[in-house]
């Protein structure tokens, strides 16, 4: 069974680096009918945070990525932890080191000075002295010193390290007792089963480590995906500008979590020249071996289209739902239908169509300068009076044809051209030029509300002649 993880460190909020590989592992183990397994890394305590937890968790449940077990958390693994490092020191794979800070920056200093890697020098490897007093130790690995590891990726192929190289006898347990990072994700990763890690090719140093901790204990080595970086338009690293930000800051700018998990499907990974996935599209497609070696661009604009691609292939009752975390509450409005379907087309977002909604609903409290000039001019005060007038008449205007039908009559009547009423009338009802049709809102805002805002409008001409 393939057993995928994303082991994310509380140091802060989930990015979109990181959501990528959360993605690609739980694809992977969806894939193959196995499991996905959610591990927080927070043996950190100075760095971690329970809020950043919080909001890991909140992003995992936004995007409705759901982990298979209980979440696991390094910092209730002590006992673990500590068990595998005292079977190390028993089998005299591990060894307390006692130098002092103070000898440390010695050696790496003289190691600087003579140009060489700065390493620990094995001072402590094979030392049956008496310990020096007042040092407190640390637990360090004997590691292979000479020969070669073969990290064995799948996207990367096999890579070769000279142990000679990278390693040293690193510490696996601080002064403290605290273990560290290499020894913990490797422990985890072989008692958690996972076989198949996909993480950023950031980590790709950490692996010779930790299949030195591997092999010391017996464990079986995973197989290894380490994924390219994402990079921004200019080929750097993603800063906050480019999105490099907090995954819930998506959701504020109003992405669904399908076209964001979309747009990260094809960060790194690609099907022919498809763009388009569902969920169970991707899951069904996905191989950690297609994953490109080279870094992905991230592109604002293909997020945005997919993102309108998705809204415009919404039902507008699952709009009117998620449009209520934008302050938007139209589940129970009678023309919602009418309302959405003018305006999904046009939005890019969620917050966009939320804000495109509320503009309409909302009664203008002043008119654009420039459009009112432009519009309430000539005898444009009387055509509003003449369409007022007719509305008022008539009973119960209610799908949009219903007022394209007024508009007609009164074009009719006063022999004008439709631009003379509906510029007048546009601005009355919106305050600006733009929007979808006003058959449409009017409909939308129904008879009282139309009638409210004309009038409003004439007073306001009216007022400044
Ligand atoms: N906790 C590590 C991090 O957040 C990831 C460990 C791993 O994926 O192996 O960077």
């Amino acid at each position: 069974m393939v057993v995928t993880r994303f082991a994310p460190s509380p140091t802060g909020y989930l990015h979109i680096g990181g959501l990528r590989t959360a993605l690609f592992s739980y694809l992977w183990a969806k894939k193959n009918n196995g499991k996905f397994v959610l591990r927080i890394e927070d043996t950190d305590k100075a760095r971690n945070s329970e809020e950043a937890t919080q909001a890991i968790l909140q992003a995992f449940e936004w995007l409705g990525l759901k982990h298979d077990g209980e979440i696991e958390y390094q910092s209730k693994r002590d006992d673990i932890y500590a068990k595998y490092i005292k079977q190390l020191l028993d089998e005299d794979k591990a060894y307390k080191c006692y130098m002092s800070r103070e000898e440390l920056d010695a050696l790496r200093e003289e190691q600087m000075a003579n140009k060489q890697r700065t390493k620990y020098d094995g001072r402590y490897r094979d030392f049956d002295g008496v310990a020096p007093e007042g040092v407190e130790p640390v637990i360090r690995i004997k590691a292979p010193l000479k020969g070669e590891i073969i990290v064995r990726d799948g996207v990367k192929g096999d890579i070769s390290f000279q142990a000679e190289d990278i390693l040293d006898d690193f510490v696996i347990a601080r002064a403290d007792g605290s273990p560290t990072y290499n020894f913990v994700v490797a422990v985890d990763d072989a008692l958690m089963g996972i076989n198949e890690v996909i993480r950023g090719d950031d980590h790709l140093s950490n692996t010779p480590k930790q299949i030195v901790v591997y092999d010391a204990l017996g464990f079986e080595i995973p197989k290894f995906y380490h994924v390219p970086m994402i990079h921004n338009s200019e080929g750097k690293k993603l800063s906050k500008r480019d999105g490099a930000t907090d995954v819930m800051e998506y959701k504020n700018m109003g992405y669904t979590p399908e076209a964001l998990l979309n747009f990260l499907v094809r960060l790194g990974w690609s099907h022919g020249d498809q763009e388009i996935f569902s969920m169970d599209e991707m899951i069904h497609l996905f191989n950690p071996e297609d994953i490109n070696k080279s870094a992905s661009i991230y592109n604002t604009e293909k997020l945005e289209w997919l993102s309108s691609h998705y809204i415009k292939n919404t039902s507008n009752t699952d709009l009117a739902d998620m449009l209520t975390d934008y302050e938007l509450i139209l589940t129970s409005h009678d023309k919602k239908e009418i309302l959405l379907d003018a305006l999904k087309e046009r939005a890019k977002t969620l917050k966009d169509l939320a804000d495109m909604a509320k503009e309409i609903l909302s009664t203008p409290e002043n008119y654009d300068e420039k459009a009112a000039k432009k519009a309430f001019k000539g005898d444009a005060i009387t055509i509003l009076n003449t369409f007022g007038a007719k509305l008022s008449k008539a009973e119960n205007p209610h799908m949009p044809t219903d007022y394209h039908h007024l508009m007609e009559e009164v074009v009719n009547e006063m022999e004008i051209g439709f631009g003379k009423i509906g510029q007048p009338l546009r601005v009355a009802l919106l305050g600006k030029m733009g929007g979808p049709g006003l058959d449409v809102v009017m409909s939308v805002i129904g008879k009282t509300e139309t009638m409210l805002r004309i009038a409003n409008a004439i007073t306001a001409n009216t007022n400044n002649d």
